[in-house]
This record gives C-alpha cells, structure tokens and sequence, in this order.
C-alpha cells in the first residue's frame, strides 16, 4: 500500500440525514483535502446497527451528489468490514492487552473504569464488553484547529470499550483500523471526537499504524446549546438550493466568502471555496451557534 501525500475522509453514522453540523464536517473535510489536492473518501460508520436509520446512508450520498462533492473510491461500511476488526481485537487480547468486564451499563456509563473485572474476572457469560487496558501516561496531539491536546488515559478516560456486551465493535477500534487500512493521513471531523483522540492515538502505537493529522471543527449548538443530532430533532438540511447552503457552512467555518458568489453557479462556488480555504480562519472553538431554523 502505498501513501498518498493526503488522504482525507468524511465517515458519518448513518443514524439519521445530514444536518448543518454534519455538513459543516463533510464540507471542512472536503475543502481541507481538495486544496491540499489530496483524495477525500466517504467511510459510513453504521456499526451501531441498533441506531442505523433505514436509507439515511442513501440519503447522505445524494446529498453530498447534490451539493457538488464528489469523493473518490468505492465508498466503505464499517459493517461489511467486522472481520478486521475482530482480527485487530485478537492481537490485542494475544497480548493480554484485554479482558473481559461483566460490569452492567448502567454502573460504568459517564465514568472512569475502576478496572474492577481486570482484578475480578468474571464467569465467562454470552454478555460481555472487552476492555483495552490504559497505561498512566500521556498521549497527545497538536491539532490543526483546536491546539496542543493531552490526555492522562488511565486516570482522565480508564480501561475502554473495544467490543460491547451486545458484541458491536466499538468506535474507537473501528475507526483507527479503517484509517489506517485506507491510507488516511488527514482526519478533519467535529470536535465533539477531540477527546477521543488520544485513546485512538494509543491503539495506532498498539498496532504500530501511523498517527494521522488531526484537525477538529467546532460543533454547532442550537439556541439550548445542545449539539445538532437527530436526538433533538436537528432538521435534515435541503440540499436545494446548493449554493446559499454552501455558503452558510463556509460562513460558519469562518471562511468570509464574496458577496459576488450569491449569483454564481455551484462549481464557481467551490473553485472559489477550495482556491481560499484557510484552516486558520476556522473558529478555534467546540461550540458554535447558529440559527437552525
Ligand atoms: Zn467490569
């Protein structure tokens, strides 16, 4: 396999349509490769089947169709891809870098793992996550847009999830094998990840891959500062018209474009937005309002 100078990607979960902060992401990722003159891959993250929405993979396609970003490759899904995964996850466990915790959901969800099942092994049982073991050491990261990044993992975050109780294949392993299987050297996505990076940043050493670049785009919040998600009913966007909603996202990733493109044609658009896109103008924050409506 031979690397790209870039390789870019936009993997969205299809557990519902593109919505403005799922197209700020798809938008930022896609200027960040084209005007590096790198390849931009679409990766559909549909692992979480109990969360999938039936056509919203579909959906997301034709509106990427429609607003003019062509991606190159065939497109993946996670979920035609399980095996390497449960390959990756048995190197891991080769190595004793796992094992198995029998700790209901409900007593660990929102905190640090005690590590309780890596001193009690549990009864072997049909229901059981995996967990990757974390050293007390930092790992961090100088991000594009958000800066100088750390995290301690086994005081900050603990032994993580690799595979859950319901034997889905979790986040964290997924996206570092798919990264490093296709050749990504720049991941451009919401910062709401930000705080995952480090964990995935040790499972790369793991597994002795390369660390990409990472640059992580503000999330848009509404008036409540909730995050944009199909949970609180964020609307799909309308690809149509293509051109004010293209501008809108290039507004909002602090891009400044012309008044003169209001009247222009959807590839002028872009030949403009892919000619001046400038990382540093990005707003360097995790929260951004804007009007949703
Ligand atoms: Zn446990």
């Amino acid at each position: 396999m031979t690397t790209p100078h870039y390789r870019g990607r936009f993997a969205p979960s299809p557990t519902g349509y593109l919505h403005l902060g799922s197209l700020l992401t798809a938008v930022g990722s896609f200027l960040h490769a084209r005007h590096h003159q790198g390849e931009w891959l679409v990766r559909i993250e549909d692992l979480d089947t109990p969360r999938n929405v039936q056509g919203a993979s579909v959906a997301i396609l034709d509106t990427l169709t429609q607003l003019g970003m062509s991606w190159d490759k065939e497109v993946w899904y996670q979920s035609q891809r399980v095996a390497h995964y449960e390959t990756a996850l048995e190197a891991l466990t080769a190595q004793q870098l796992t094992y198995p915790c029998a700790c209901p959901r409900r007593l660990t969800a929102g905190q640090i793992y005690s590590g309780y099942c890596c001193l009690h092994p549990p009864a072997p049982q049909s229901a059981q996550a995996i967990r990757l073991k974390v050293p007390a050491k930092n790992f961090s990261l100088t991000d594009e847009i958000q800066g100088f990044y750390s995290q301690n993992l086994a005081e900050q975050v603990g032994d993580f999830v690799l595979k859950r109780r319901d034997g889905i294949i979790a986040y964290q392993l997924a996206v570092v094998v798919d990264d490093a299987a296709q050749g990504i050297t720049h991941v451009v996505r919401g910062a709401d990840l930000l705080d995952n990076t480090p964990r995935q940043c040790y499972l790369q050493q793991l597994f002795a891959f390369p660390t990409p670049h990472y640059a992580h785009l503000p999330m848009i919040v509404d008036s409540q500062g909730l995050k944009l998600s199909k949970q609180n009913h964020a609307p799909a966007v309308n690809p149509q018209p293509a051109v004010p909603l293209i501008l809108q996202a290039l507004t909002l990733l602090g891009q400044s474009p012309p008044d003169f493109l209001k009247n222009s044609d959807l590839n002028h658009c872009w030949e403009w937005a892919i000619a001046n896109w400038d990382s540093c103008k990005v707003p360097v924050l995790h929260q951004l309002s804007a009007d949703i409506s």
